[in-house]
């Protein structure tokens, strides 16, 4: 679709993406809306391929305050209390929403809903559906729901630019040409795809954010990238790593060496169980999640989209141990929200991994995002709902021509440099290559700010380890702007 056909969606709120996030937006708006998207079926989404399920406080003995407790506790003291009590006392609400969605959520031989216990967590609290196939389940039943909904328009492409002359959004960018709007909620996931080794979408570079920034957004602490302490180790270098979910520790798999002497913790937070692998890694050694004996039945049966992803790559989950290794996971950094999910730029929103609430702090609490992408989707379509469109907005022709990038070295150097363990000497390598192309690579702009927060964060919290500087600073969170960076 060209020109003058996407007139007709000019002040109209434009929604960027299509994974739970920006769907569960589109589902609340009252008036039309456009999803702006590279697919609609789920693919190139983390929604889809997420495992575990979603965290809620509503077990027999569990409390949102006990969520919090722990979800603060994981956040190392950058949480916002008050977006963590909001998020988990609407814990409950987002179960109904997806009940009211027909999601099949598991449930126990007594008819109520099933709970994982997973890392970090006091209590089980981890609602879940298809086994192992949670996300997708979850996804595609949203999908059916806003496919239903005959305001919700979709236009299969990409963003590209955000149109903000006067420090206001009046328009986006996207592959098919320039829609004016004065109102846009961005929920274009996370930036996983800058690493060598990830599980989240190839595609999902962290480019929306260096759009945002680009147009004067504020980005928050963009150091605090998690990694996932088991992602199957692939033959093919350059792929996306299938993750074995922290359920499969939770249902009793174990990490073992080479000689199948244990080393760590299983069950320890994230950022933890993740070092204690790169440690062993470093020295030379291999590690392995060793699912053979579960306590309650056959791995294959626990875990059948894990089992599949195991088989694909060769391996037999219940007859052989795991060579696994940590990856980029989930980003906990991103475009400063407010409770509504107000950017600093108005007219743009933002939800889901891309943004930062300040639910996660330096480090997520395991299955926080799936209840944070749904509530906080809904939150900012129903800001969006509270706010009147521009009724003049401008008509632009001219696409900006930035590139997007991410070569297979910048990808490696991230791991190297901005992994597991940082030091300065690293970080400021790998500014060294990314500063000279942020201008006009956006991988490498978003990359830039990555290692512009690690670099003036001199201590190790949460999922940020600085091997030069030990222990912990007073508690400050670190927000950019497109001048802080030395361009
Ligand atoms: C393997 C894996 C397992 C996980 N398991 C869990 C779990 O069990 N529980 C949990 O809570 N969390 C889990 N997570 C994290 C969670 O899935 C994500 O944080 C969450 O789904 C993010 O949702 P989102 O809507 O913000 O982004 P996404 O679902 O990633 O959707 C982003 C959308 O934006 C689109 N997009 C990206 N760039 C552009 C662009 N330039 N223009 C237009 N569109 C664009 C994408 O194509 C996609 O449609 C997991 C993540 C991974 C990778």
């Amino acid at each position: 679709m060209q020109g003058d056909s996407l007139s007709r969606y000019a002040g109209w709120p434009i929604i960027i993406g299509a994974g739970l996030a920006g769907l569960m937006a589109a589902l609340e708006l009252e008036e039309p809306c456009l999803i702006l998207a590279p697919s609609f079926t789920g693919e190139g989404t983390a929604s889809t391929l997420a495992q575990g399920g979603m965290a809620a406080a509503i077990g027999p003995e569990d409390s949102p305050a006990l969520h919090a407790a722990d979800t603060l506790k994981a956040g190392a003291g950058l949480c916002d209390p008050a977006m963590v009590q909001r998020i988990t006392e609407a814990g409950p609400h987002a179960v109904e929403t997806l009940l009211r969605l027909d999601v099949p959520l598991a449930r126990d031989e007594a008819g109520q809903l099933a709970l994982h216990l997973e890392a970090a967590h006091s209590r089980k609290r981890i609602v879940f559906a298809g086994g192992d196939r949670s996300g997708h389940v979850m996804l595609h039943h949203t999908l059916q729901a806003a496919r239903k909904k005959e305001t919700i328009h979709w236009l299969e492409g990409t963003l590209e630019g955000f149109y903000a002359p006067d420090g206001s959004l009046q328009g986006v960018w996207s592959s098919a040409g320039f829609i004016p709007t004065g109102r846009c909620i961005l929920a274009s996931g996370g930036c996983g795809g800058l690493y060598q080794h990830t599980t989240s979408p190839l595609a999902n570079r962290g480019i929306t954010l260096a759009l945002a920034a680009q147009a004067g957004a504020t980005l928050r602490d963009m150091e605090f990238t998690q990694f996932h302490p088991t992602a199957l180790i692939a033959a093919e270098p350059t792929h996306r790593l299938a993750l074995i979910s922290e359920a499969a520790r939770g249902a009793g798999a174990v990490l073992r060496l080479e000689d199948g002497s244990r080393f760590t913790e299983e069950l320890a937070p994230r950022d933890v169980v993740s070092r204690a692998i790169a440690a062993q890694l470093q020295q030379g050694h291999r590690v392995f999640l060793d699912g053979r004996t579960l306590p309650g039945g056959a791995f294959s049966a626990h875990f059948p989209a894990i089992t599949q992803a195991c088989h694909a790559a060769g391996y037999d989950p219940d007859n052989q141990m795991l060579p696994v290794q940590p990856a980029m996971h989930y980003h906990m950094g991103g475009l400063k929200v407010d409770h509504k999910g107000r950017t600093t730029l108005p007219g743009l929103w933002a939800c889901g991994e891309v943004a930062c609430t300040g639910l996660h702090g330096a480090n997520r609490l395991a299955s926080n995002s799936l209840l944070e992408a749904l509530l906080c989707g809904q939150w900012a379509g129903q800001d969006v709902n509270a706010c009147v469109a521009d009724a003049s907005p401008t008509i632009v022709a001219a696409p900006p021509c930035p590139t997007a990038s991410t070569d297979w070295p910048l990808r490696v150097e991230m791991q190297h440099h901005l992994g597991i363990l940082r030091t300065r000497t690293g970080i400021e390598q790998l500014l060294e290559r990314t500063l000279p192309l942020a201008r006009h690579n956006l991988c490498a702009l978003t990359a830039s700010f990555i290692a512009w927060g690690a670099l003036h964060r001199l201590e190790q919290r949460g999922a940020h380890w600085r091997d030069d500087a030990p222990g912990l600073q007073p508690a400050r969170h670190y927000d950019w702007h497109l001048h802080d960076l030395p361009l």
